[in-house]
C-alpha cells in the first residue's frame, strides 16, 4: 500500500473553509482523511461507502471485525444512522454533543456492515474540535473513523503522531495541533438495560450516570482488568496502546503515597539491579523522590489534576519507545475516578495486563 499523503494544516481558532473543503473532497471521492477531535486523532471515511471505510482498516492494519465510531456534525444525523433512538439517548445527547461520549445504539439500514463489523449496532458520538464538526458538515456525510495510529499502537494526539504511523497509507492528514483530552470518548452501550460502559473515556462515568439517574454497569474488561467478551465489546480483546518496549503497571494504595513511592523504588530498582534500563511514568507529586533515588522518570502530571495525566498519557507511552538508552518502562496507577477509570484502563491494556501490586 502506497498512497501520496498530503498534509493540511488548520487552525482550530480561526478555521479556514477552504482548506477543510479540500479535504472533504477527498471524503466525496471515496478517500481518507485523518482528522483532530478533542480527544484523540480519528482517520476518517464516508461512513456510506463501503469501499473507503475499506481503506481505512488497511491503512491501519485493523482487524475487520473490529467496528468504527459514526462521527456526526447534526442530530439529524443520529437519526439516519440509529434505527431506534431511546429517550436515554436524547436525554444524553442534548447534553453532551458535542463532546466526548459515545452512544451504541441499533443501527439503521443506511449505515453499511463494514462500519458496525457485521453488528446490528452502530457506535456514534459528535465531536466537540472546531475542524473536526466543520469537516464533517462539509463532507456531507457522517464520517466513520477509529483513531488514527497503526493498530495496537498508543492512539495519536499530536499530527506529528498521525504522520508517524500512517504517512503514506491515507490521503490526507489534518494538522490542527495537540488535542485536548488526550484519551479516546466514552462508549456507553444504551440497548442493554441498565447501559454497559464499554471502554472508560474522556467523559467522567460519574457525569453520564448523573444524568441518566441510573448506575452504569461496568464490566471487568471496561476498567482493562482482563479481556472483554467478544459478543459485548468486539475491540476490546486485541493488544492496545501498547509501547514497543516492555511496560509493567506498579498499582497499590495511593492515600499514602509516601509509603506507595518506597515500594515503587524497590520495584524499578530490582529491575536496574538486574541488569534493566528502565523509565518511571509517574506523578507530579512522587517525581523528585525518584529522581533522589537515581531514578530515570517521565512525567505525567498531578494526582490532584488526571485530566492532565490523561492529557499526555499517550505521548508518554510513545516516548517510551523513543528513548534509546531505555529498555522497559514502569509506570505508577491512579485512583478509578473521573477520568482514572480511563487512565487505568489504558495502563493495564497497554501493559499486556502485566499489573504488580505492591
Ligand atoms: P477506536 O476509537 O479506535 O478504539 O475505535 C472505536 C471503538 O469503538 C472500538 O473500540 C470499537 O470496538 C468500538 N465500537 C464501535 N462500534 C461498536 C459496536 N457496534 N459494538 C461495540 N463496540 C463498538
Ligand atoms: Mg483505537
Amino acid at each position: 500500500m502506497e498512497v501520496s499523503t498530503r498534509i493540511l494544516k488548520i487552525d482550530p481558532a480561526n478555521v479556514d473553509l477552504e482548506l477543510v473543503r479540500e479535504a472533504a473532497k477527498v471524503i466525496k471521492d471515496g478517500g481518507t482523511v485523518a482528522f483532530p477531535t478533542e480527544t484523540v486523532y480519528g482517520l476518517g471515511a464516508s461512513t456510506y461507502d463501503p469501499n473507503a471505510v475499506r481503506k481505512v482498516y488497511e491503512a491501519k492494519r485493523r482487524p475487520m471485525d473490529n467496528p468504527l465510531i459514526v462521527h456526526i456534525a447534526s442530530l439529524d444525523q443520529l437519526y439516519e444512522v440509529a434505527a431506534k433512538v431511546p429517550p436515554e439517548a436524547e436525554v444524553l445527547a442534548r447534553r453532551f454533543w458535542p463532546g466526548p461520549l459515545t452512544l451504541l445504539l441499533y443501527r439503521s439500514g443506511s449505515v453499511p456492515s463494514e462500519v458496525t463489523a457485521g453488528r446490528d449496532t452502530v457506535a456514534v458520538r459528535m465531536p466537540a474540535h472546531p475542524v473536526a464538526l466543520a469537516f464533517i458538515r462539509e463532507s456531507g456525510v457522517p464520517i466513520a473513523a477509529p483513531s488514527a495510529n497503526l493498530a495496537g499502537r498508543p492512539s495519536p494526539t499530536t499530527a506529528e503522531h498521525v504522520i508517524r504511523d500512517l504517512y503514506g497509507r491515507v490521503d490526507v492528514i489534518i494538522d490542527s495541533g495537540e488535542t485536548l483530552y488526550g484519551v479516546e470518548s466514552t462508549i456507553v452501550d444504551l440497548t442493554r438495560d441498565p447501559p454497559v460502559l464499554l471502554r472508560p473515556g474522556a467523559m467522567p462515568l460519574e457525569k453520564v450516570e448523573e444524568v441518566l439517574g441510573k448506575m452504569v454497569d461496568v464490566p471487568p474488561f471496561a476498567r482493562g482488568l482482563g479481556m472483554a467478551d467478544v459478543a459485548l465489546a468486539p475491540g476490546m480483546r486485541y493488544r492496545h496502546y501498547a509501547p514497543y518496549k516492555q511496560l509493567t503497571v506498579v498499582e497499590g494504595n495511593y492515600s499514602d503515597l509516601k509509603a506507595y513511592a518506597a515500594k515503587v523504588v524497590e520495584v524499578v530498582l530490582g529491575a536496574a539491579r538486574s541488569g534493566s534500563r528502565p523509565v518511571l511514568l509517574c506523578s507530579s507529586e512522587t517525581r523528585p523522590y525518584y529522581e533522589s533515588m537515581g531514578i530515570r522518570t517521565i512525567e505525567l502530571g498531578p494526582r490532584s489534576n488526571i485530566f492532565v495525566v490523561a492529557r499526555n498519557l499517550f505521548k508518554s507511552l510513545r516516548l517510551v519507545d523513543e528513548l534509546v538508552d531505555v529498555n522497559e518502562a514502569f509506570s505508577e496507577g491512579f485512583d478509578e475516578v473521573g477520568l482514572g477509570l480511563a487512565v487505568m484502563n489504558r495502563l493495564r491494556k497497554a501493559s499486556g495486563f502485566r499489573v504488580v501490586r505492591v
